[in-house]
């Protein structure tokens, strides 16, 4: 049974042929130069790719979020940065905002979102604490009717170029921890300060540290309920996960493409190197965690279309492994292309790079396992 309808593969069908024909030759300047790609933005939102699971009556593309993994599969198997920065923008903001939203809120943003005419990001990560997100230090403090926000996000992807963040902060005690967490709608003004962060992998994804510097938000910019924030955050991250493995998928599947294309043409001790047991076995290792990862991730992805009680556990499952295979298999992609593999010639280095980011990000491998032995502790 196929878990991808004609609809999905008629998907994937334009965002190869988007992802050919606008991030690839824009990829590898992501990468080298730290370089935003705001235009090929632009032009992805036209075809609804930027935000695959927001309403068409918003301007999304209307999927769910298998649709948003074949996009990312797509996009991640030329660019990592690309296909993360459009995961984050896609489904930690805009899939956030059209779940959560209100309707006014969702009538502001989602359009000039959808078509990348705005820029969305989604900010829960601080320097004093990613992992363990219960403990974040922004405050969001009520004076007068309004909300007042001071303290300071880290690692924020699209965030240097961002108009719309929506952001974590602490509406009561520290020990209330995710108790206390209420999630606001800031709009870019002069009271957010941003700085580069320099980053390994993904890059030219505007990754940012952000301060806030006496924010003032209405009532009306709060996204859900007062001390509710935390159902979202861990909703949104749920899917999160499941389309971050999608980047995984992508990104692997990348790297092995490459790696065949180089055993097929590279000679040595006059054989080709893809005659060589030891290459074929690579490649057969390759494909095979590719597709592990592909059947992990549409499973998931179905799991949550479908509404299903297994999902919690799956997206943890999924997002564990896809991330780890995925760092496999670039870097048997590097080692098979030798030399070249190292150099900046070779798209494998990139890809190796781009896949490190996906067993920190949107939770890492031991939070993965932490969730997933709260799971046995609790239900076997
Ligand atoms: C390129 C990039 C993009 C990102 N984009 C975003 C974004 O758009 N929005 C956003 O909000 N955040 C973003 N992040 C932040 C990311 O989600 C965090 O970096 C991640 O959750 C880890 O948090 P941390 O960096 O604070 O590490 P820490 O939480 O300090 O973890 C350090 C180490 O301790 C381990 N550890 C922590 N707790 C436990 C535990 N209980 N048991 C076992 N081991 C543990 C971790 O696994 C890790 O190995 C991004 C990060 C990067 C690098």
């Amino acid at each position: 049974m196929s878990l991808l309808t004609q609809e999905h593969e008629l998907v994937r069908k334009a965002a190869r042929e988007f992802a050919e024909k606008h991030v690839e030759p824009i990829a590898r300047k992501m990468d080298i130069e730290n370089y935003y790609p705001r235009e090929v933005i632009r032009e992805a939102g036209k075809l609804g790719i930027l935000t695959p699971t927001v309403p068409a009556e918003y301007g999304g593309g209307g999927g769910d979020l298998r649709t948003a993994v074949v996009v990312l599969e797509e996009l991640g198997r030329i660019s990592g940065g690309f296909s993360l920065l459009v995961e984050a923008y896609g489904i930690l903001f805009a899939d956030a905002v059209n779940n959560f939203a209100s309707k006014a809120q969702k009538e502001e943003v989602l359009p000039k979102v959808a078509a990348g005419d705005k820029i969305g990001a989604f900010a829960l990560s601080e320097p004093c604490c990613g992992s363990d997100a219960a403990a974040i230090q922004t405050r969001a403090e009520k004076r007068a009717g309004e909300w007042v926000i001071n303290g300071e996000k880290m690692w924020i992807t699209n965030g240097l170029y961002a108009d719309y963040y929506l952001v974590a902060a602490r509406t009561g005690r520290s020990e209330d921890r995710h108790r206390a967490i209420t999630l606001f709608l800031l709009r870019r003004s002069r009271c957010i300060e941003l700085s580069p962060i320099e980053v390994m992998g993904v890059r030219g994804t505007g990754t940012a540290g952000i301060k806030f510097n006496d924010c003032v938000v209405g009532g009306d910019d709060v996204v859900g309920e007062v001390n509710g924030g935390w159902k979202i955050l861990m909703h949104t991250l749920d899917v999160g996960r499941v389309a971050i493995a999608g980047v995984a998928l992508g990104v692997a599947r990348g790297a092995f493409e490459e790696a065949l294309a180089w055993a097929r043409r590279r000679e040595v001790f006059n054989r080709k190197l893809v005659e060589l047991q030891n290459a074929q076995f690579e490649l057969a290792e390759m494909l095979a965690a590719v597709e592990s990862i592909r059947a992990l991730t549409y499973y998931s992805a179905y799991l949550y279309d479908t509404k299903s009680q297994e999902f919690m556990l799956m997206s943890h499952v999924t997002k564990l492994h896809a991330a780890r295979l995925a760092v496999d298999v670039t870097r048997r992609a590097v080692q098979m292309e030798g030399g070249f593999g190292y150099s900046k010639e070779s798209k494998a280095e990139m890809f190796y790079r781009d896949a490190k980011i996906l067993e920190i990000g949107e939770g890492t491998n031991e939070i993965m396992k932490y969730v997933i032995y709260r799971y046995i502790e609790k239900n076997l």
